[in-house]
């Protein structure tokens, strides 16, 4: 396949003219919607980590604030780096995220396919065009060629560039050398003298490639475009009205206006997003899987307080605030707001964002519900093995303990951890170990179970605070603070009172 792509490529006749090319349209395909359209444009290379999900969600809320589109696009033009699954799992986890893409390879759309290995036939249409205005060229340089070039300029301590040689060949040569079945690429002409455009993020900007690098290949021998064709020619024809990406593409940003400049097409507007670092201001680790999606869902951290931690740590808003809810960060959202400094991620400070939103899971009556649902299953899985008193499962009961421990806990399973299990299991305490708190034991649980009997009814804390405390009086040896640490022994199995 491959080799007849290639083959096709190079030694086909006369190009295509720019009418037939991608050039010819004025503008993106018919029946795409009014409103800024936004890609998020990941490699299937992998999990979905905390850096792809930050652009994802800036380009998600800037869509929603502007009643725009988000598209998810899969750039798998680097096919060797491409790993079987990945696609799905990227598209998988902006669903769990809670930002969706409405277009996109699982949804499909008006300006499919979204994944890019799926368009080659418009990508050689592209490159067709533009060999055709000149733009662009045929190379067939070899590869040994080019590596001679490379340790040449490194052997030098220059930094290797192609040097631009098959700009030169004539026609003649080029027919020659199609017709000897010599493998080529295309290559993009890159002309001096950019002109500076106004970055979203960055203000005003240019980078004048064509003195610091050769020309680009655009198109490969194996009928791929390499990804600066790709995108230009996608975000052309999926519509794409503003490019909101990480900062490492904002110093190609110009060979991508070269492109567009010339196709012919108007170019989207860029902003480039600073990097997100640790809070130490090093490269966010993916070592061990520490910053990938899976393993944040999987440890029951929400996705709301993934989102948080993310756009806290970035800017893009007034103020920085814990606790705001996707609806609030699409009505907070400025994209002029985003400043240029690299943000740094604390993921020490993520279970206080967890618990801030899980309390208001909590706290709301439908979100509660699921909450319920949630330990129930929890509880389950962690003691059902041991005794579970049937009553512990029946949801007022754990509604109640919801409730009562909202803003204690970071993490719903913090529920089902040794220092609660007296929620759901009898603790087993020996007489023994009462006894060393106090010789009192029998009179004191007498008492107590006294009192419990006289108000069968519904009891307030501060009722029962109080008896406790009458009911101290009566014993003749027990302190207060020993009567109520014999309480906690018998009623949950733990010594000392547990703070989370
Ligand atoms: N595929 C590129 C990446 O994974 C996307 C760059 C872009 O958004 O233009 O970084």
């Amino acid at each position: 396949m491959a080799r007849a792509l290639r083959g096709l490529r190079c030694a086909a006749g006369p190009a295509p003219g720019p009418e037939r090319g991608p050039g010819s349209g004025p503008g993106p395909g018919p029946g795409l919607e009014r409103g800024p359209r936004v890609r998020f444009g990941p490699s299937p290379t992998g999990f979905l980590h905390l850096g792809g999900l930050r652009t994802a969600l800036y380009n998600y809320i800037f869509a929603k604030k502007h009643q725009g589109t988000f598209i998810l696009r899969v750039e798998d033009t680097d096919q060797n780096r491409v790993v079987p699954g990945a696609a799905e799992g990227i598209e998988d986890m902006l669903d769990w995220a809670g930002i969706p893409p409405d277009e996109s390879p699982g949804r499909g759309g008006p300006a499919g396919p979204y994944v890019q290995s799926q368009r080659l036939e418009l990508y050689g249409r592209a490159g067709a065009a533009l060999l055709a205005s000149g733009a662009a060229y045929r190379c067939f340089c070899t590869p040994q060629r080019l590596e001679l070039l490379r340790r040449d300029a490194l052997r030098s301590q220059q930094t290797p560039r192609y040097d631009n040689r098959c700009r030169h060949l004539t026609p003649t040569e080029v027919s020659q050398k199609l017709s000897q079945g010599l493998d080529c690429v295309i290559r993009f002409r890159l002309e001096k003298g950019v002109q500076p455009f106004q970055d979203l993020v960055y203000g005003w900007n240019k980078h004048e490639v064509a003195e610091v690098e050769g020309d680009p290949v655009i198109l490969k021998g194996d009928g791929f475009p390499t990804y600066h064709l790709a995108n230009v020619v996608d975000d052309h024809y999926m519509g794409i009205t503003h490019v909101l990406r990480g900062t490492e593409w904002l110093a190609s940003t110009s060979k991508h206006l070269l492109l567009y400049k010339a196709f012919g097409w108007e170019p989207p507007q860029f902003g480039h997003l600073p990097l997100l670092l640790n809070k130490d201001g090093g490269k966010l680790s993916k070592r061990q899987g520490d910053i990938f999606l899976e393993r944040f869902a999987r440890d029951g951290f929400l996705p709301e307080a993934l989102l948080d931690i993310v756009t806290n740590c970035g800017s893009g808003f007034t103020e920085k605030q814990m606790g705001r809810t996707l609806e609030e960060l699409i009505s907070q959202f400025e994209v002029g707001r985003i400043t240029t400094h690299s943000a740094l991620l604390d993921l020490e400070a993520l279970p206080e964002f967890n618990r801030i939103h899980l309390t208001r899971h909590i706290e709301n009556q439908a979100l509660r519900q699921k909450l319920i649902k949630e330990l129930q299953g929890l509880v389950e899985l962690v003691y059902g093995d041991q005794q579970v008193d049937p009553d512990v499962l029946e949801n007022e009961y754990v509604e109640r303990v919801l409730l009562l421990r909202k803003g204690h806990i970071s993490l719903l399973k913090n529920l089902v951890s040794s220092d609660y299990s007296y929620l759901w299991v009898r603790p087993s305490v020996s007489r023994q170990q009462l006894q060393t708190i106090s010789a009192e034991v029998d009179e004191i649980g007498k008492l107590v179970l006294g009192l419990l009997t006289r108000q069968a009814g519904a009891l307030t804390m501060e009722e029962l605070n109080k008896d406790l405390r009458s009911l101290q009086k009566q014993t003749r040896e027990t302190k207060y603070s020993s009567m109520m640490q014999l309480l906690r022994l018998v009623l949950s199995g733990r010594q000392v009172k547990k703070q989370f």
